[in-house]
């Protein structure tokens, strides 16, 4: 039995399930087909804090409020930030920043990202011009003569004339349809988890930056709950994860500069490698990656998934127009529109992460004076601090 759809999406994570839900709002008449490999999550877990957090920015959380989930998601737990301090941790070198610098009520949300998919993926089963297919895989992936046939790994075949593949870094449709990728370790691997500490948080995000690798320290609900990411070289990576628990929190109080006194209690830690990938095109007649699929950057600065929720504006723009113009959502014309939006914001975005990367692992002398009088001038700049909020804001 094949199952005939204008659209398919592979991967109905954070970008696969946003996307899905703004087209199928905006586009009623569109049917779509989701394909997701792991188990309805929709079901949120508040006992525990999930260790995956993002920090979302205003224009991500603009996307969420469109889509009609951010009161579902704000009404479980989301910790707004007011305040962003910076230090280079080999320095002296101190930036900070403030939501009333820009008149705003915070500088952005750090929510987890259980409850982010949770509330889509529920609003995906809402929608009437969806079909939520999970768990279920795409496994093979045909074009043809306009149409793309899709089989999944429970033998049922899709057909649509656009397959959107929002499958994670790891995606096996942006290889199947042979997308040329570029991928380069970092070097560095992510350690995440929930840790309590002795003082509050202060609804302030902080973040290091050493020669060995950035830690941010993420402010959760509860005001002394932290979510860290503590990005460091692999063979230290490997090291810290082999620590006890009372050993790990020792060394990062230490990392911090006991910043909020010690580290009292650690959740269990992930440890995630690190790459930098791009593929050379999003786009192929009938096919779109979009999110992680495309791009995964360094999370020195918090940006993955606000860029996929760029591509997520983008893209359901691009197929809305030319749904109104009666247009192929696959034609090369709809889809270049997109790649060509999207690709320079995203390899900026990648070359600042690799810059600030290699700036903070530098030990010449020169190099780390002019970071550290850098970061402490731009911090009396108040324009041009003005100006680096708003973006970081996504503004
Ligand atoms: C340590 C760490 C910290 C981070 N912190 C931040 C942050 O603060 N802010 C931020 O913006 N970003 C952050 N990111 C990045 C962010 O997590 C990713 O950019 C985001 O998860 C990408 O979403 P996605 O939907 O593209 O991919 P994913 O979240 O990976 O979702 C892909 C989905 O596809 C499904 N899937 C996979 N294969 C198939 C298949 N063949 N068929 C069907 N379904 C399939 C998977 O089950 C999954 O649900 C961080 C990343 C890391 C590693």
């Amino acid at each position: 039995m094949t199952g005939q759809y204008d659209l398919v999406v592979a991967g109905g994570g954070l970008v696969g399930s946003a996307f899905a839900a703004l087209l199928a709002d905006r586009c009623p008449d569109l049917s779509i087909a989701v394909v997701e490999s792991r188990p309805f999550s929709g079901h949120y877990q508040d006992s525990e804090f999930d260790p995956r957090v993002v920090a979302l920015t205003e224009t991500s959380r603009q996307l969420l409020v469109q889509i009609g989930v951010w009161p579902a998601i704000a009404e479980r737990r989301v910790a707004p930030y007011t305040h962003m301090s910076v230090w280079d941790a080999d320095g002296t070198g101190f930036i900070e920043f403030d939501s009333s610098d820009v008149g705003a009520l915070c500088l952005g949300h750090i929510v987890e990202n259980s409850n982010i998919v949770g509330a889509l993926q529920q609003r995906l089963q809402q929608l009437a011009n969806i079909d939520w297919i999970c768990p279920a895989k795409v496994a093979q992936v045909e074009q043809q003569n306009n149409q793309i046939s899709i089989e999944l790994d429970n033998s049922e075949q899709l057909s649509s004339t656009l397959l959107v593949a929002a499958d994670g870094a790891l995606s096996s449709v942006r290889d199947l349809c042979g997308f040329q990728l570029d991928d380069t370790p970092y070097g560095h691997s992510a350690i995440v988890a929930t840790v309590r500490c002795q003082h509050p948080h202060s609804n302030t995000a902080r973040q290091w930056f050493a020669s060995d690798g950035p830690l941010a320290f993420l402010p959760l609900p509860e005001k002394h709950s932290i979510s860290f990411v503590w990005s460091q070289r692999e063979q230290k990576a490997d090291e810290l994860m082999a620590l006890s628990d009372e050993e790990f929190c020792t060394q990062l109080t230490r990392a911090s500069s006991a910043c909020l006194g010690t580290v009292e209690s650690v959740s269990k830690r992930f440890c995630f490698p690190l790459h930098q990938r791009h593929t050379s095109d999003y786009v192929q007649p009938g096919i779109a990656l979009l999110g992680d699929a495309a791009h995964t950057i360094h999370p020195l600065a918090g940006q993955g998934v606000n860029l996929g929720f760029k591509d997520v504006i983008a893209l359901v723009d691009e197929l809305q127009r030319a749904s109104q113009r009666g247009l192929p959502l696959g034609d090369m014309s709809v889809l270049g529109r997109y790649q060509r939006q999207r690709k320079p914001d995203n390899l900026a975005t990648m070359l600042a992460m690799k810059g600030f990367k290699e700036l903070f692992a530098s030990d010449n002398l020169e190099v780390r004076l002019l970071r550290n009088e850098g970061m402490s001038l731009v911090n009396r700049m108040g324009l041009v601090k003005k100006q680096l909020v708003r973006q970081a804001m996504g503004l």
